[in-house]
């Protein structure tokens, strides 16, 4: 449906059509936000990434959408391509996403991981600050590391004191690992280029928002193994014990599962980021934590409830034995460590943009699986039934 009444901020003002420069638009959250702006506002999309796949429904011609003409895909890589310069002068606002994120990559391309959160970012936040254009940068919530609970011996009673592990954008520290422990490498590196934007806007008066994201799922989340992925990669733990779950084998717990994470909604993080993106008076100069507190639970815990939940949304019985061990070391290789709890505080992300979460942990995991199920099932029968060609 077009959006023909005039959108509103937060303090009642119209909202202009802009247009968006969004850096890394073919990825998960990429996906989602572009379909999020083109179904429910007037602004435009400049996307760029060097995979089209998961907004390939956006981009279709012929398609007589409410969106036609508001998309245009660009097929850059923006660690050499002088096209980006341009789009972010066109644009009023750029939104970068591009990055290397998925653990398993940490360790073993360090190198490749540092150059895309840090080095490949800089040309974007350079272009934005030198043409006054305003920049929305995606860090994660791995820049806090471990709490400072984790250094706590496991029975003392301050552990149950938030102030050891709560997670606060103005006031907690960051605390990475040593660097032969390779897995901090991205946390690093993006923590250099949360500092770096800062600066910028302390310095230069670059008008910034970053992105702390917590752990956000959903549908089209990093790929299925074989199926639309390389057999041998190893994507987030949504698309881990999703590909486990269609494959009849059981979930791998890393080092026991005793982590804790907390998941988000994709969908309701989406609207965090509409927020921020149409409301800058209240987001610029702002980091926010986006997630859900009240939806935490240990690895292990996860796994069981997704092999529930897929069961349910399957109708397929779950295995006697629903999980295995596996050292980090098997599973990640040398140089893994982990985060061990991420709870976000909301107080910021509440004051400035009124945004709470919804989505309970279990309707999440029942939409994603549904969709997981619907997409995959078939092609994972199709490709385990076949015999292996020599
Ligand atoms: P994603 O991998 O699905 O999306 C990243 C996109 O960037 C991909 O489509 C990729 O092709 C593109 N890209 C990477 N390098 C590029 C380059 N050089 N040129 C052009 N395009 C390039 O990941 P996502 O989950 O959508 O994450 C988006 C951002 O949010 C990342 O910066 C990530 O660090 C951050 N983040 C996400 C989460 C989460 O929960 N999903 C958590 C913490 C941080
Ligand atoms: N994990 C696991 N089994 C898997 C994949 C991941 O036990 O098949 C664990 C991983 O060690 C970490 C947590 O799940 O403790 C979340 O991993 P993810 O890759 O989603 O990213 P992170 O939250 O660490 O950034």
């Amino acid at each position: 449906q077009m959006a023909t009444a005039p959108r509103v901020d937060l303090d009642g003002n119209t909202i202009r059509p802009m247009t968006i420069c969004m850096i890394g638009a073919g990825g998960f959250i990429g996906s989602h936000l572009c379909e999020k702006v083109l179904a429910e506002t007037s602004h435009t999309v400049l996307a760029v990434d060097v995979y089209n796949d998961k907004i390939k429904h956006l981009l279709e011609p012929a398609a007589p959408a409410p969106w036609a003409g508001r998309i245009q895909f660009h097929r850059i890589n923006i660690k050499n391509d002088s096209r980006l310069e341009g789009l972010i002068k066109m644009a009023d606002l750029t939104i970068n996403l591009a990055a290397i994120c998925t653990p398993a990559d940490y360790n073993t391309r360090p190198l490749d991981t540092i150059y895309s959160n840090f080095i490949d970012a800089l040309p974007v936040v350079k272009y934005c600050s030198e043409n006054s254009k305003r920049l929305i940068h995606f860090s994660t919530c791995e820049v806090y590391g471990k709490t400072i609970g984790s250094f706590l011996p496991k029975d003392s009673p301050l552990l149950k004191d938030p102030a050891y592990f709560l997670l606060t954008e103005d006031a907690s520290p960051c605390i990475f690992g040593p660097i032969e422990k390779q897995r901090w490498s991205y946390a690093c590196a993006k923590q250099l280029i949360e500092r770096l934007i800062y600066a910028e806007g302390a310095e230069n008066g670059l008008e910034f928002t970053i992105v702390r994201p917590f752990n956000w799922i959903g549908p089209r989340m990093d790929f299925i193994p074989g199926i639309d992925g390389p057999s041998e990669g190893v994507p987030r733990v949504l698309a881990c014990f999703s590909n486990n779950l269609l494959r009849g084998d059981p979930l791998k717990l890393v080092d026991g599962g005793h982590s804790q994470r907390t998941f988000v909604y994709i969908k309701d993080a989406i609207e965090a980021v509409m927020l921020m993106i149409e409301n800058p008076a209240r987001a610029n100069g702002h980091i926010f934590n986006v997630g859900n507190p009240h939806n935490e639970v240990t690895v292990r815990q996860l796994a069981e409830m997704m092999t529930q939940v897929y069961s349910k949304v399957s109708g397929e019985a779950s295995l006697e034995v629903p999980t295995i061990d596996v050292s980090s070391k098997e599973f990640y290789g040398e140089g893994y460590d982990d985060s061990d709890k991420r709870i976000p505080d909301m107080t910021i992300i509440n004051k400035q943009l009124g945004w709470n979460p919804k989505t309970s942990l279990w309707d999440l995991l029942e939409s994603t699986l549904t969709y997981q199920h619907r997409t995959y099932a078939q092609a994972v029968k199709q490709a385990t039934s076949k015999p292996v060609a020599s």
